[in-house]
């Protein structure tokens, strides 16, 4: 491979990174320093949900940004604005608490919960979370995940998430006690291996928090913003959460998240909570042109569609090289593999010549599927023959 001119040896080593340097963007394809081309279908980890370098999203960064880029959060501006009563017309909240990431809106969902708590349950503080669940790289977001091995990185964790299993609402039930004030889920569990929470599930969780008058929080961080085929994960159960995060998809690639609550949680003391950039409106504009987007006439039926066409081109697959299967909601979708071939296969697949295919293997025997959610039909069916090949040469 040609060498690119730049060193890397001045970054912290937190990751293993291949040795190219990517340039541009476009759609569904990224370019990297020698002019190659890769069908993209990781998209910055389900970020760019309108692909790279959308023109909408160019418009408002460069309009906002000759207009007025940060007065300071301590004041209202006008994309700040707009882009809370999109995301409160449009979904079953009242309030919008802006952040930077998707961890930073997971730590506020924790603080209101615990105000909640201290002022309706006695002081109830825990949150009952789940195995295999991914809710931010904060201390107590990874003490709420159920990642393994991340309940004793960087010990002491933070107390008060206790795990249930994905699911199964006994498990649940069984964790209930005096200091429980919510419950918090992924519908789709992303980082965990794309497990999808049944709408059985998630209405029976609704009636559980319900009864024994709890939060339910759902962290929609990766599933929310169209991913699944709806606007939000949580109206495929027909329920109403009491707080939801977003974050990923809201932004299309710019640092954006949000917590959002129901009026009766808007519980926070005037200094409980902030952040010198929260809804700035260089970011929100952006927020507003990709949530804009997502409202078009059609976007998500769109999204439906390709998730159908993604979902029989991967079944082709498994049946073809006789691997389990797929699974998945909308354009968030997994192959299950039958050895752990996963990561082989993600270096394969880039290292196609002459285009490249950037998957990601989140377990070593799955391999997980974010594409844009405007890709095209004809592009899903490049990346299952790019994938096809991909996977030959790891089985070779
Ligand atoms: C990615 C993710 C987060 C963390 O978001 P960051 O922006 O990386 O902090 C939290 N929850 C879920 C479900 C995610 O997928």
């Amino acid at each position: 491979m040609a060498p690119h001119p730049y060193t890397t040896d001045s970054l912290l080593y937190i990751t293993d990174r291949p040795d190219l340097i990517f340039m541009e963007g476009q759609g569904s394809w990224l370019i990297d320093h020698r002019g190659k081309r890769y069908l993209d279908v990781v998209q910055g980890w389900a970020v760019n949900c309108l692909g790279h370098c959308h023109p909408a999203m160019i418009r408002a960064l460069d309009g906002q940004a000759r207009k007025l880029i940060n007065p300071s959060p301590a004041f209202y501006n006008e994309p700040m604005l707009r882009l809370a009563h999109l995301l409160t017309d449009h979904s079953c909240f009242d309030r919008v608490f802006f952040a930077n990431s998707g961890a930073e809106a997971n730590e506020g969902a924790v603080k209101l919960a615990r105000r909640w708590g201290s002022r309706h349950k006695g002081g109830g503080y825990e949150i009952i979370t789940f195995d295999g669940s991914f809710h931010g790289r904060t201390l107590a977001t990874m003490s709420a995940s159920g990642k393994p091995g991340w309940d004793t990185l960087y010990a002491p964790q933070v107390p008060g998430f206790p795990k249930a299993v994905f699911n199964d609402i006994a498990s649940v039930e069984r964790l209930i006690g005096p200091n429980t004030v919510a419950v918090m889920i992924e519908p789709v569990q992303g980082e965990g291996g794309v497990n999808v929470a049944t709408p059985e599930f998630m209405r029976e969780l609704r009636h559980l928090t319900l009864a024994h008058k709890l939060l339910l929080i759902v962290d929609e961080v990766q599933s929310g913003c169209g991913r699944t085929g709806r606007l939000f994960a949580y109206e495929h159960a027909e329920i109403e959460p009491d707080l939801m995060t977003l974050g990923k998809g809201i932004g299309g690639g710019v640092p954006l998240a949000a917590l959002l609550c129901r009026a009766e949680f808007d519980c926070f003391n005037p200094g409980d909570q902030g952040g010198t950039y929260n809804g700035n409106p260089l970011i929100t504009a952006v927020g507003c042109a990709v949530f804009d987007e997502l409202l078009r006439p059609d976007f998500l039926e769109q999204v439906a569609q390709r998730a159908t066409e993604l979902r029989a081109g991967l079944l082709k697959l498994a049946a073809e090289f006789n691997f389990p299967g797929e699974r998945g909601s909308g354009l968030l979708r997994a192959l299950v593999l039958n050895q752990d071939i996963g990561p082989q296969i993600v270096t394969h697949a880039r290292e196609l010549e002459p285009r490249g295919l950037l998957v990601n293997s989140p377990r070593p025997h799955l391999l997980r599927f974010m594409p844009a959610l405007n890709i095209t039909a004809d592009e899903v069916c490049d990346m299952v023959e790019l994938l096809r090949a991909a996977i030959c040469k790891a089985l070779s």
